[in-house]
Formats: C-alpha cells, structure tokens, sequence
C-alpha cells in the first residue's frame, strides 16, 4: 500500500515538472496570464525584480534623482519641487518632475502646464513640456480638470509605476519626484522603485503636527537605509510684501529642531510669501518670476546646499550642513 502511495506520488511531481516545462515558462511573470495560478516559488521575487528592471531601464538617462517628502499635506511640499525645479532649470539644468501626488496633483498648477495633456509614445508616456524646458509627468496632465478620481488600491499602484517606468524621459539633468504625503505604501512603493536616488529632501511646516508627521517619514528614509539631503522649513515666518522684511507671526524653527534632533542637514527655511502663493494660484513659476528677491534667495540657497551634496555624494551630519550655511 505505502509502495502504490509513493509511485502515486512520483508521478503527480512527474507531472507536475513535465506541466511547468511544457508551459514553457519565459519568467515574464508580469505579462503572464497564469500569473495568479503558478506555484512556483520565485514568481514573486522575479516579478519584483522585473518592476525594478523595468524602472531603472525608464531612468537610465536621468543623471540625478531627487524624492521630495513631506508627511503631511499643505506643507508647501509640491511648491518647494516645484521652485527647486524651476532654479536647477535656470542653471541650465534639464529637469523632470513627476508628481505622484495622486490625490492633490498640483505640479501641474504650480508649473503652468494645467491645460497640456500628455501623448502616449512608442515606449510609453510623453511628459508635457513647461517654461524653461521643464518636463513633468502628472495625473492631471491625463484626465480633464476637476474630474474626481477615484482610486483603487490597485490602480494607484500602477499608476505610479507606470509614471516612472513607462514614460519617454530621454536624456535629462535632475528628475524630481513629488511624493504624496504620508508614509504609506504608496510612499514605499515609489522608493523602492528608484533605489539609486541621489536622496531625498523633506519639507515641514514649523509648527510640531508638520513636525511629528516630517519625522516620520525621515524615519521610513532611515529605515530603508536612503541619503537624506536635509529638511526645509517652509512657511517660516510671514515676509513682508513691500519691504521683505520676514516677521515671526508663529513660532519658527521647528524644521531646524527636527534636522539636530534626527542629525540631518537642515537646508534653510523660506518665509510665507504672498508672492509666492499668488504666483502657485496664477500658475506663475516665482522663482523665475522674483528672481533676486529675498524668497527667492532662501529657494537659490538651499538648492546650493542639495547641489553641493549631490556633487559630492556624501551623507552629511547636522553639524557638518551647519558648517556649510
Ligand atoms: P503640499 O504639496 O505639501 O500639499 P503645496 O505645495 O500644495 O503643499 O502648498 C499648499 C498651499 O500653500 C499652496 O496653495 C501654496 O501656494 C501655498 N504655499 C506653500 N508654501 C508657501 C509659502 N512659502 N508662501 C506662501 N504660500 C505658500
């Protein structure tokens, strides 16, 4: 009985063996549309090596990479991508950004491309062209303004690898991603997708809720063992519209406290303009616009210091960053 058991068995792993070899598997486990009932062991580990493959191959003619964090929302963490990719650009720099702030795009808004649309290539999207030449890739560059968008788990995962693996981005300088807010899958699927970023640089509001959501995600960057370029403190203080003079009407420093507690960089802080918020309503880019004002300095010194790291490659401590101011 145990010896009729034992053949029944060798054969069903006969079968089996002979079934696997005759569906002639490619390992394209992406494409696969037995993807959900293969029992091999490595389906997962290919399939995520693949997305990874996929990804670099799309960025291999990006020189520099740069993710923007924020933790929470309305911190100004999009109008910072957006006026670091507006200064790099008028440095002569070719920049990309992508926004995957899936639920409040507004790169769009705050680059003045709202009304373009992007095309679809021979290998994948076309960013819409901006002012300076700058490239973005965004939900609303895809749908008609004001259409709610309504996403499922699923599909905002692919669309944020779809951003970064299926667009033409050709040959370009610096690529700046705006993350979404918070520190949540959607977050981590997008790092793991750009392993060799450069690193990441998080935007905080002084006050400590912006605070305590901003050290979170410097915690995730930690964790996933990532380079941080440092944190900037946005909206600190209120700068006057008539003579820049830059009043505390809150408390500030909070950016600067949060980079010596994590011993990070700290990158500068940029005052609440109402320039600038007229100019991100008005889809102006300010730093183009105010060049040479006192905002506008704060923008074109911290994007020295990210410069200045990127160049060299180093990680550098809080002290070390102080050094540099
Ligand atoms: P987030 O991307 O963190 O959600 P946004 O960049 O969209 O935040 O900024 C939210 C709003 O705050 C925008 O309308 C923008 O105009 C305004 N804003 C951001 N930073 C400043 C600033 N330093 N001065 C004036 N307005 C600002």
């Amino acid at each position: 009985m145990a010896v009729i058991r034992r053949e029944r068995t060798d054969s069903l792993r006969h079968i089996k063996s002979v079934t696997s070899q005759e569906l002639n598997c490619t390992f394209l486990c992406e494409l696969c549309d037995r993807f959900f009932d293969c029992e091999r062991p490595e389906r997962e580990q290919i399939y995520s090596r693949r997305r990874m493959q996929q990804a670099q191959q799309a960025l291999q003619g990006i020189k520099h990479k740069i993710l923007v964090a924020g933790g929470k929302g309305g911190v100004g963490k999009s109008t910072c991508t957006a006026n670091l990719a507006v200064g790099l650009a008028l440095r002569g720099k070719r920049v990309t950004i992508i926004d995957q702030d899936l639920d409040g795009s507004s790169i769009p808004k705050l680059i003045g491309v709202m009304d373009k649309r992007m095309q679809i290539g021979e290998n994948g999207l076309i960013p819409v062209e901006g002012p300076l030449g700058i490239h973005v890739v965004a939900v609303a560059n895809l749908k008609d303004i004001g259409e709610p968008v309504v996403w499922f788990q699923d599909m905002r995962r692919n669309a944020s690898e779809e951003f970064i693996s299926h667009t033409e981005y050709g040959e370009r300088d610096f690529l700046l991603v705006d993350l979404p807010p918070g520190t949540g899958s959607d977050s981590i699927n997008i790092m793991q997708l750009i392993p060799d970023a450069d690193g990441y640089v998080v935007v905080t509001a002084p006050s400590q809720v912006s605070q305590a959501t901003a050290r979170k995600a410097i915690l995730l960057i930690k964790k996933a063992k990532k380079r941080i370029l440092g944190v900037i403190e946005n909206m600190s203080g209120f700068a006057c519209g008539h003579c820049g003079y830059v009043d505390r009407l809150m408390p500030v420093g909070g950016g600067y406290a949060l980079a010596k507690e994590q011993d990070v960089p700290f990158l500068g802080r940029i005052p609440i303009d109402p320039s600038l918020a007229r100019a991100c309503d008005e889809g102006v880019p300010f730093l183009h616009a105010f060049q040479g004002g006192g905002t506008a300095r704060a923008i074109e010194l911290i994007l020295d210091k990210i410069l200045t790291q990127v160049g060299d490659g180093q990680q550098r401590t809080h002290a070390e960053s102080d050094r540099l101011q």
